[in-house]
Order: structure tokens, then sequence, then C-alpha cells
């Protein structure tokens, strides 16, 4: 049998033997428990999970977006709304931890000390070896993160099997307290364009969910993010996902050494539009090393300013957010959640690059055969 991970206690750390009854015969996946104690101890916040699942709210009404609504005053761009948050994860001491992870307002100072500075930094070879894997692990958590993803499952359940896929690599879930984010990766559902924090909500047939992940290994981050297919998705929504994937490559298909930084936004709202989509501007790609976030900005829209010449031995993201009506974005009150203005949907795909002396290699790349992102298995 497949190992259940460990309890759903947070911090209770035993493996899991056990599921919920009620979240089986209602088609909640996860919710696995140590023992008959602990499934005791988190009855009374754990059965949220299932008035939710049956569309009621908190109190038993039904309610369509499951009762539970933070900010009663604010108007939503679209039909996606906030779930309640599982407890906060920890990450054993034994695994090496950025600056921010253990200041109260999760500010990561080494990235502050350098932050207005376009200077971008040239890796060594033992810098280039650090970033080969923990990007190579990046994407092995991302792996794990397609393999989850489903109809019924919670976004928190994806976060749950992400944190355990980063320690059992050895890795520090690079977002957890990152400014204070609560949870160790990104997930943002349809008209999320990014920064969607995992809670209770089940997913449900027809949606896109896009999962972000960034682990810290030995001193290094590498960052990777994909949209996946939840069951039946509309044809209109598969044209998104598969736009915004090739706006994604041929990017990466100019990088190279002497290649400016600005022309990427070029390349990538060259294709974004003759489709008729628009490309997210707020949110940007970025060098990535020992910082999670520094130097080279890299917009994703045409006509940008972006500052910096490609050379061997830089490392960056690119991951363009493409949405199908308006590029404005709004954010939720949580400070986090990212949305269309609109609430019309959004799809972005991400990979971890190294420029080499004739191009780039793509560090976070999927080792299967075809090297293909995940929707591509369900075309
Ligand atoms: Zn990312
Ligand atoms: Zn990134």
């Amino acid at each position: 049998m497949a190992s259940l991970g460990t309890c759903a206690t947070s911090d209770c750390g035993k493996e899991a033997k056990l599921q919920c009854p009620t979240c089986m015969k209602l088609g909640i996946q996860g919710s696995f428990f140590c023992s008959q104690e602990c499934f005791k101890a988190n009855w009374r916040t754990h059965k949220v999970i299932h008035s939710l699942a049956k569309g009621e709210g908190i109190d038993g009404g039904k309610k369509e977006d499951g009762g539970f609504n933070p900010w009663p005053s604010f108007t939503y761009t679209g039909k996606l709304r906030p779930y309640p948050m599982s407890d906060k994860r920890t990450v054993p001491s034994g695994i090496m931890r950025p600056d921010y992870a253990d200041h109260p307002s999760g500010y990561p100072l080494s990235e502050q000390a350098v932050k207005g500075s376009s200077q971008i930094k040239v890796l060594d070879d033992e810098e280039i070896e650090g970033m080969k894997v923990a990007c190579k692990l990046g994407r092995e958590v991302l792996d794990v993160a397609a393999s989850v993803c489903d109809v019924g499952v919670t976004t928190d359940e994806i976060d749950r099997a992400v944190h355990e896929a980063c320690i059992e690599k050895e890795c520090y879930p690079s977002p957890l307290n990152y400014y204070e984010f609560p949870k160790s990766c990104c997930t943002s559902v349809n008209e999320v364009i990014c920064h969607g924090i995992p809670d209770m909500r089940p997913l449900q047939d027809g949606d896109l969910c896009n999962v972000d992940i960034t682990v810290y290994h030995r001193g290094f981050h590498g960052d990777l993010n994909e949209t996946f297919f939840v069951g039946n998705v509309e044809q209109k929504h598969k044209d998104l996902v598969r736009v915004t994937h090739e706006c994604l490559m041929k990017a990466i298909d100019i990088v190279k050494p002497g290649e400016k930084y600005r022309e990427i936004g070029n390349v990538i709202q060259k294709h974004a539009q003759a489709h008729g989509y628009s490309v997210v501007r707020s949110y940007c790609g970025h060098g990535i090393h020992r910082l999670f976030h520094t130097a080279p900005n890299v917009p994703h829209y045409a006509k940008n300013r972006a500052i910096g010449v490609m050379k061997a031995g830089h490392s960056f993201t690119i991951e363009p957010m493409i949405s199908m009506g308006t590029w404005k974005d709004e954010s939720w009150p949580d400070k986090w959640t990212a949305v269309t203005a609109d609430g019309q949907w959004s799809a972005q795909f991400e990979q971890t690059l190294l420029v080499t002396d004739h191009g780039c290699e793509i560090l976070t790349k999927r080792r299967n055969a075809t090297g293909l992102p995940h929707f591509m298995d369900k075309l």
C-alpha cells in the first residue's frame, strides 16, 4: 500500500494509518490520521471540510460559498471564494532554512540588502551545481503536486503533499513565511493569477489549478510552476493553458548570452495577443539562486524597460501569466491572492533557467520521456 504520509494533526508527525470515513464517503481525498485519538482530537476543525464538501455553511446552512466569508464588505471579481485554512506547518530543524524562515515578519534580509541593485550575479561552477540540484528537487515536488491535484482534493491537501515531499527531499519549502506567506506553495485557481493560498476548498470539475513550487536546498532556491486541468476542462480554458505554455517556450527559445532581458516580454505578448489574450503586468520573472527573488527583473509584457543583458552563468525565471480578459489585477484582502480585475480566468507556467555559452538549460525541466507539462498528459 502506498504511504499515506503523516498524520493530518499539525505537529503530530506520526505515520498516518486511517482515513476519515466521512471523507471517504464524500469523496474527499486526504484527511489521514495516525490513530483514533488524533482523529477525535481534530474532529471540531476537521468536520468543517465535510460541510464545505456538501456545499453547506460551516453552521450547516446551505450557502454557495460554504458560508465562510472573512471579508463581508469585499466585492469579488469572479466566482472563487476563500475557504478556511489549516494550521501552519513546520519544518524539522535539521533542514537548512533561508533567513526569512525565522524572521518575525518573514523579511528576507539578505534579499533586502541588495534591493534596488540591477547587478546580476554570475554563478561559479559550485553555485551552478547547487542550482541544478535544488531545481531538480523542485521539479520532483511539482510532480508530486500534479499527482494529487484532482476533483474533490482541497488545495490544502496539495500543500500537505508538497510540504511532506520537501521535507523528505531535505528541502525547506521557500514560500513558507516569506513575507509571512502562510503555506508551503501557491495554489492559484481559475481567476487567481498567482499567489493563491492553499485552503479547504475542494477542487471542482473543470477548474484550472496552478501550483507554484519553490524549494530551498543547501543554500539554493529552485522555482517552477504548471497549470493543471482538474477533471473535464472546457475547450476555451484548455486553449488558454496551451497558449500560455507556448508563450513560455517561445520566450525560453531566445535566451542566450547577449540577448536583452527586455526582449522576453515582446515575444510573450506577441503570441498571447495573437490568440486574443492579455499579459499580466504586475508580476515578473526574477533572478534566483541563493536569493529567492533578485535581479534581473523580467517583465512578460511588450515594450518594457527591463535592465540587463544575458550572460552565461545567470539564473532566472520566466513565468508568464496570461489572462482571457483584462491584464489588470487586484488583490484579495489577504494581501496575497492576485485575481484578474474582470474575473476571467488566467493561466501560468514557470521554469528556472541557466544561461549557458550558447543558449540556456531549463534547470526545472520535467525529466520524463517527453519533457512536456502535465496538462498535455490529459489532452
Ligand atoms: Zn514560482
Ligand atoms: Zn518565480
